[in-house]
Parts: C-alpha cells; sequence; structure tokens
C-alpha cells in the first residue's frame, strides 16, 4: 500500500508530495515539528502535543497555520487513509517557502508549510526492547541553547544516535557542564529508593509531554520527585534508570558508559511506571 501523506492541506501519495526547495524547512531548518503515538488507533497525549507545538511556533515567531481540531482532523484522516492501528504520526511546520535564500525572515505573510504522515508499528507497545532495557553512553551536549524548542534541527541528536550505535549501545545521554542534560530524543531519569530525579525544565532540555504525565502518576502513586540535574556517576550507582519519549513510551536503561545501573536488568520502578502510563494514556487517548 502506498502511504498517503499530507501536504499543506493535500492527501497525497508519497511519491507525489511535493515542498519546495526554497522551503526554510529544507534550507534552514527553520521548523518545528511533533510526535505522536498512536495505540489501538488512539492518538496518545494529542493535547498535550498540540499544546507544545504551539509554544514552539509562537518562540520562532511562525503563524500557527491550523486549528487544533483542523490538526486532529488530519490526524485521524491519515490514520484512516493508511489503516494505521499502531504507530506514530509526524507533523512538521516550517516558516514555509519565501521563493529565494535569505537569512532574514520572509515578510509575516509567508504561508507556513504543514506536513504530516504516519509510520505503521503493530505491537508499538509491546516493544521486546522493554523486557531488556537500553544500554546508554555519554556523550557531550553540543546542541544550541534553546532545547526547548522542537526543531527540526536534528543533526547532533543525529550524530550521537550513530556513536551509541558505534559503541555497542542503544542511546546516548547528552552531558554539558558535567551533568545529563536528556537522552538523544528522550527524557532521561535515575531512581534511587522511592525516588525519581529527572533534570529541571529549562531551555537546556525538551519539555517531554511524556515527561509531564509520567511524573504526574509517579508523584500520583506516592512516588518522591526530584527534578534536578544528575551526573553520569550518580546515574550509575542508582537502582535504575529510564527514558521517557512519545514513541518510546517508558524504557528501562540497564547499563550506561558500560556500568551496570543496579541489578543490570530492567528495574521495577522503571516497569510499573510504563504500565501506569500506557493504561491510563490509553483511557484519555482520542
Ligand atoms: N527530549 C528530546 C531531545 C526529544 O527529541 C524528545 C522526543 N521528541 C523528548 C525529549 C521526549 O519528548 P516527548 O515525551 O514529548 O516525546
Amino acid at each position: 500500500m502506498t502511504r498517503t501523506v499530507y501536504v499543506n492541506g493535500d492527501y497525497t501519495p508519497e511519491d507525489q508530495a511535493m515542498v519546495s526547495v526554497f522551503d526554510r524547512g529544507f534550507l534552514m531548518a527553520d521548523g518545528v515539528y511533533e510526535v505522536v503515538s498512536v495505540l489501538g488507533g488512539k492518538l496518545i497525549d494529542f493535547e498535550g502535543h498540540m499544546v507544545r507545538l504551539k509554544r514552539s511556533l509562537s518562540e520562532l515567531a511562525i503563524a500557527n497555520p491550523l486549528s487544533d481540531d483542523d490538526y486532529l482532523a488530519a490526524h485521524r484522516e491519515l490514520l484512516a487513509r493508511n489503516d494505521i492501528t499502531d504507530g506514530l504520526v509526524y507533523l512538521q511546520v516550517t516558516r514555509g517557502n519565501p521563493g529565494d535564500r535569505d537569512f532574514a525572515y520572509p515578510p509575516a505573510d509567508t504561508v507556513p508549510t504543514v506536513v504530516m504522515f504516519t509510520q505503521s508499528k503493530p505491537g508499538l507497545a509491546d516493544a521486546p526492547a522493554a523486557k531488556t532495557g537500553w544500554k546508554v553512553v555519554s556523550v557531550d551536549d553540543l546542541r544550541w541553547g534553546r532545547r526547548d524548542i522542537k526543531t527540526v534541527q536534528l543533526l547532533y541528536p543525529s550524530m550521537a544516535k550513530m556513536e551509541a550505535k558505534a559503541r555497542g549501545a542503544d542511546d546516548a545521554w547528552m552531558v554539558e557542564d558535567g551533568r545529563v542534560t536528556e537522552g538523544t530524543s528522550n527524557n532521561a531519569y535515575i531512581v534511587k529508593g522511592n525516588t525519581i530525579v529527572t533534570r529541571e525544565l529549562s531551555h537546556d532540555i525538551l519539555h517531554g509531554i511524556t515527561r509531564a504525565a509520567v511524573l504526574r502518576f509517579a508523584r500520583e502513586a506516592q512516588m518522591k520527585v526530584e527534578e534536578r540535574a544528575f551526573t553520569i556517576e550518580e546515574a550509575q550507582g542508582a537502582d535504575e534508570a529510564f527514558v521517557t519519549s512519545a514513541s518510546a513510551f517508558v524504557m528501562p536503561v540497564v547499563s550506561i558508559d558500560g556500568a551496570a545501573v543496579g541489578s543490570g536488568t530492567v528495574g521495577p520502578v522503571a516497569v510499573r511506571l510504563r504500565e501506569i502510563y500506557l493504561e491510563e494514556s490509553l483511557k484519555t487517548g482520542v
């Protein structure tokens, strides 16, 4: 089946979809994105992703071209047209096509480009990796200083992912001034006793939608949450570690730079939080 994608209001076979070579997203990574997971045909945490999309756009002074209802309708239409039960919907909004290349932003009436596509991932919630956990390695965080804006400039996280693979790991934890910021495409956590530690929100990290939900569920389950930065050494000495993202949900981390975390196997807190997150977010899925 040929995938149908969304480009500026049209639903088009992927091999016929077109975006200008002058699009600012292509030339300057001048665009933002969101990824929403789909479980059993339902969009998970959709509203949170829309709130963050609008914030990212407003921080970059890109006009928001669609209403939340329009975005929701387009998500649903793509799921139906591509027969998606489990998977992801990727949404990207760029500053559009000014017709030429220039560092200055184009006039405010330049129409943003909106692209959306689906990725089918049957059994997404039952990823085998959740049973064995991820190995991570540390790398320097060499990204720009506004990581709270979800821009499409993903080259450094992509390089870090390749370094992790080259070192036999599943992902990298990025470190700045001696402390972990986040994973290449996820937020990072450690567990010590009944306490979950994760870096506080700032311009240094993406404000994960899954992070917000998981911390809420953890507090409701009487766990203690400390929002502060931690070092790789502290993480290696923790009882457990895990990451969260819209596509990995809650994913246990079993080793960091070759050192086992806790028992070196998937820990009970990560398993429990994964169960709670999947159960609760399915209830509120749209
Ligand atoms: N940090 C980074 C750098 C990310 O790319 C992502 C995933 N988009 C996250 C954290 C997790 O965010 P979310 O839970 O909203 O997917």
